[in-house]
């Protein structure tokens, strides 16, 4: 029925109870992909765990033996914000193994969703922020490790910094990161992203479309890489609980639209990711991340030879 895959495992559930972090988000989006008739039993592929090779290219030996080990100190998991458990480690490690199975499909598709990922504020050596391990870091280090691509680019729409994924690839020219986020806001410090566009607290639909217009015509003057990966966090939302930006749905919709038809017009796949989402309803951001995946169907079926590689 789509004309791509999304990548969904049950176990993507972190299993949080009443945590802001809507654990249930990642079911209850595959879920409404069915039940709204927009995606089939068969669209759907379920990722293995990324192996710890992988994991290993992207997080060092001491952090990853720490999360093996349960071994983090006090200080280190207030910071992760998450608690440690058997079942949230398998959760993150199959979020990579996702992430990394959404970039070989969009390689050969165009396009691919994973219905989990985008923790983008995991650093090589600690988590922060809900985020244990960089799903997308780890993917496209594994992808180019597997000689699938040389070069890749991270949009990251979240309405926090993506700290993580500008530590993992600050000085490496084959990753061009951009991260567009509420500047006044976690995480601090912000270390620099290749494109980064800070906004105001309070920013709105059309300034926001703008200024992200701005930031991938600049973007893509520097590279045209290989892959793009789509870093969709639902919280610019303006009903957002742990977000300043005054985003509305359709605004966030126009948003995914925008970074897909670039990607698009240019023949470079993307492979999408979550991120974050905190909306006072939980209905909300399941919406949001839904709409995600009809931008993405919407552009690839009114340009349907335009990114065929
Ligand atoms: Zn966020």
């Amino acid at each position: 029925m789509l004309p791509f895959k999304v990548i969904y495992h049950p176990q993507y559930d972190l299993d949080l109870g009443s945590h802001v972090f809507p654990s249930q988000k990642f079911r209850l989006l595959h879920d409404a992909l069915l039940a709204e008739g927009i995606a089939d039993a068969g669209d759907f592929l379920q990722p293995e765990p990324a192996p710890d090779e992988d994991i290993l290219r992207v997080h060092t030996p001491a952090y990853v033996n720490k999360l093996l080990t349960d071994s983090l100190t006090l200080s280190e998991r207030m910071k992760l914000e998450i608690p440690l458990t058997e079942l949230t480690r398998r959760a993150f490690w199959l979020a990579a193994g996702g992430s990394t199975l959404a970039g070989h499909k969009a390689l050969e598709d165009g396009f691919a969703a994973n219905l989990s990922g985008g923790f983008h504020h995991a650093y090589p050596g600690h988590g922060e922020g809900f985020c244990m391990i960089h799903d997308v870091g780890v993917a496209i280090r594994s992808l180019q490790a597997a000689g699938k691509i040389r070069t890749a680019m991270t949009v990251d729409t979240d309405v926090h910094h993506g700290n993580g994924t500008a530590a993992i690839f600050g000085d490496d020219p084959t990753v061009f990161t951009l991260s567009i986020h509420q500047e006044n806001n976690y995480p601090d410090p912000k270390p620099p992203s290749d494109e980064d566009i800070g906004l105001n607290d309070g920013t709105r639909d059309h300034e926001y479309l703008d200024a992200l217009e701005e930031g991938l015509l600049h973007a893509f003057k520097k590279i045209t890489p290989d892959l793009i990966f789509y870093v969709g966090g639902a919280d610019p939302y303006c009903e957002d609980q742990l977000g300043g930006l005054a985003l509305t749905l359709d605004g966030l919709r126009q948003r995914d639209r925008m970074v897909f038809e670039h990607a698009r017009r240019r023949g470079i796949p993307v492979a999408s990711t979550l991120a974050g989402g905190y909306a006072r309803r939980v209905a909300d951001t399941v919406r949001i991340h839904l709409n995600t995946i009809i931008a993405a169907r919407d552009v690839i079926l009114q340009n349907p030879s335009a990114g065929d590689k």
